[in-house]
């Protein structure tokens, strides 16, 4: 019953100043939820001891393997949040979007920095600037975790899902997170947090729980620290506007209000799979989590002609919405959050009422609901502005339930111009099969989106839909929707760390980001670098390979094997007066010689071939030069081993730069290779 909290090492209830949560669906009381008497300083302070400066000792890699050991913990968990889910009103589909959709988000973050980051404590990011002319002084940014706390203030719909999209960037970033849930629901969070606890796959201080109310806890932060919001824009802007949030200029994200909005393509015929794609969208997007979704369509803008055609079928199928306790057969739509909620959401209707016409549902609407209390339930409900253009409530009152406006439009310039009137929205969504107007409608309402999807029938069956957010694109959006940015792949675990220029000599930076950097002092040793394993070859060690003259015969002999017969390498008439003025060597002979050239054939600790990247053919290669190559050992990436794996692994990023015997670069590019390793 007690949702706890857990913070300095140990779960802590309040010290009397109790708020009760009652469930969605019987009205009971099932968690007192109570933060008083929480020493906050100590919670900034123990994050930052303790958990911040263990996870800075762990490589990025490291932190990945243990977010992906944590989720497949939790997944073998994940029957008891549904559960404890189900009582905030949620159906088994809304729960799997909040609990394994969460889940599932942290397992591809821990595998998007094993597969994209360096096993370092930092990241390199970019390429490195040359700064002067003789290249002895270049630039290089590089990320670095900050010492201090990431607080996570969510919002009550997804109380996982919200959870966990936060915590995996900030831990993967070496940074320990603060997770404050919305009271309503801070009970799921709980559960969850149990577990994670109990599991002690996460580092101690890595992640405290405050259920209950915050304090003074903003006080405390500083200019290191991070916060992150997710609610509604009046609380958005009052914690931003925290005199220590600004006089610290602590990063502060914010997601909040966002009136979505939904575009039916003026070509799409009510015969076109697409009618039906844009229909079931709507409805989905209406009835799923009964409405309560940061992304869900608000705003359902249609062209005018075919507005009573789109009302009469979205009305046909919200007819057949079934609402009740959602673990009962057909039930299709659970309830509100709780009754307060349901307040808000009639109280919204309300003033939209004012402008709009109430289409379907609505605040007296009778409607019967499935084994619960009737109490939180809100019906789905259509309404329907005949004038977008001048009517601003539809573009600023957001109704947080199963509510969407119908509104039309007469050209897609009017559609555009009504899309942005909701002065930004997490996303955007057009169904169309045309693509001269989607590119239209796409291109000039992107600039108010932060997620524009696009729906027909080559792509519906696969589609992930409107409403969700993916661990790998940008999650947020501009104006209204809180103008912050969440997800988006690596994007999100740089947000918790600092981005730093650094300038110097190239040795230098080699040294610093062990990478290395063109100009930086090599070194070589009479063994082939082939021979050597992972952790035996040191970063900037190098080969040069004897030469090798290209002939007439390597020209011909590599056309007639690879059937490349182009006139450059052949026709002596055609290339006189072409480009090079001359037969030159085909750029593929150049990097396949130049394999022969610095590979050790022999069987050895290098165990197979990646592929090649960022290559470059600088000057034309012709008769009679002779080629010269020289390999760098510029990066290693340790592999962690995994059960099934016969030998412990790294891959090795060798930079491989061919010249002339004019000592001029002829081609530029890294090769990878899987090295056997021996340290474990
Ligand atoms: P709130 O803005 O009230 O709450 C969001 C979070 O902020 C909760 O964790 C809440 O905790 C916390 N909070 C509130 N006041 C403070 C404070 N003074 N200091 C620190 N934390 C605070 O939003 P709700 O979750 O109640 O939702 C209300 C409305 O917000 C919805 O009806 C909807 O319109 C909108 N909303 C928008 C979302 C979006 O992403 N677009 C998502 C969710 C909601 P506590 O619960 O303990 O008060």
């Amino acid at each position: 019953m007690k949702t706890s909290s857990y913070v300095y090492g140990q779960w802590f209830d309040g010290q009397g100043n109790t708020v009760e949560v009652k469930s969605s669906l019987t009205g009971e009381v099932i968690s007192l939820v109570d933060s008083s008497g929480m020493d906050f300083s100590e919670v900034v302070g123990y994050a930052k001891r303790v958990g911040g400066k263990k996870l800075r000792e762990m490589t990025v890699h490291e932190r990945a393997e243990a977010l992906k050991a944590l989720g497949l913990y939790l997944l073998e968990n994940k029957a008891k949040y549904y559960q404890v889910s189900h009582q905030s009103g949620a159906t088994k589909a809304d729960s799997w979007v909040d609990i394994e959709g969460g889940i599932g988000t942290m397992l591809s973050y821990s595998s998007l920095a094993r597969r994209e980051l360096p096993n370092e404590t930092f990241i390199v990011e970019g390429d490195i600037e040359v700064l002067s002319k003789h290249g002895s002084f270049v630039g290089q940014h590089i990320l670095t975790s900050k010492p201090g706390v990431s607080v996570h203030i969510n919002a009550f719909n997804f109380p996982c899902w919200g959870m966990l999209e936060k915590i995996a960037p900030s831990l993967l970033a070496g940074v320990p997170v603060i997770v404050k849930p919305a009271t309503a629901t801070a009970y799921v969070t709980y559960a969850m947090v149990r577990d994670i606890i109990a599991s002690g796959l996460l580092p101690e201080g890595a992640l405290q729980l405050i259920s209950g109310r915050t304090g003074d806890l903003l006080d405390h932060l500083d200019e290191q620290d991070v916060v992150t919001f997710t609610g509604s824009a009046v609380t958005g802007q009052m914690l931003k506007g925290h005199p220590n949030i600004a006089a610290n200029n602590i990063p502060f994200n914010m997601e909040a209000d966002s009136l979505n909005c939904s575009i039916l393509g003026e070509s799409v015929e009510k015969d076109d799979p697409e009618f039906d794609l844009f229909i079931k969208e709507v409805v989905r997007e209406m009835t799923v989590k009964a409405g309560q979704k940061c992304t869900a369509i608000r705003r359902t803008i249609v062209p005018a002609s075919k507005i009573d055609m789109v009302q009469a079928a979205l009305i046909a199928r919200l007819e057949k919405v079934t609402l009740g306790d959602p673990s009962v057969e057909g039930v299709r739509m659970g309830s509100l959050v709780g009754t307060d909620q349901r307040e808000d959401v009639s109280q919204q209707v309300a003033k939209l009422l004012k402008t709009c016409d109430l289409v379907f549902g609505g605040n007296d609407a009778e409607f019967e609901v499935i084994s619960a209390k009737p109490d939180a339930f809100y019906p789905p409900t259509l309404l329907r502005c005949n004038t977008p253009l001048t009517d601003n409530s539809p573009h600023e009152i957001e109704a947080f339930g199963p509510v969407t406006t119908l509104m039309p439009y007469n050209s897609l310039e009017e559609a555009i111009a009504i899309a942005k009137l909701g002065k930004g929205s997490l996303v955007g969504s057009v169904i169309s099969y045309d693509n001269d107007e989607i590119k239209q409608l796409v291109l000039n309402a992107a600039s108010y989106h932060g997620r524009m999807l696009v729906l027909n029938r080559d792509c519906a069956k696969e589609s992930t839909g409107h409403g969700s957010p993916l661990a790998v694109l940008v999650h947020g959006g501009p104006g209204r929707a809180g103008g912050g940015e969440e997800l988006g792949g690596l994007r999100a675990i740089k947000h918790y760390m600092q981005r730093t220029a650094i300038q110097g000599s190239p040795t230098t930076l080699m040294a610093i980001t062990n990478e290395y950097v063109k100009g930086a002092q090599t070194v070589s040793f009479d063994k082939h670098p082939f021979r050597k394993y992972f952790d035996e070859l040191m970063i900037g060690e190098s080969l040069t390979t004897h030469r090798r003259t290209v002939t007439e015969a390597d020209i011909v002999n590599f056309g007639c094997l690879s059937g490349d017969h182009f006139y450059a390498h052949f026709d002596e008439t055609a290339v006189e007066d072409s480009f090079f003025g001359k037969r030159v060597a085909h750029g593929y002979f150049l990097i396949s010689a130049a394999a022969g050239m610095f590979v050790d054939p022999g069987k050895g600790p290098v165990i197979a071939n990646y592929g090649l990247e960022n290559l470059r053919f600088i000057e034309p290669v012709g008769i009679g030069d002779t080629i010269q190559v020289k390999l760098t050992a510029k990066r290693k990436i340790k592999k962690a081993k995994r059960p099934d794996d016969k030998t412990a692994t790294g891959v090795v990023v060798w930079n491989v730069e061919i010249y002339n015997q004019h000592e001029e670069m002829v081609a530029l590019y890294d090769i990878m290779t899987l090295v056997e390793r021996h340290d474990d």
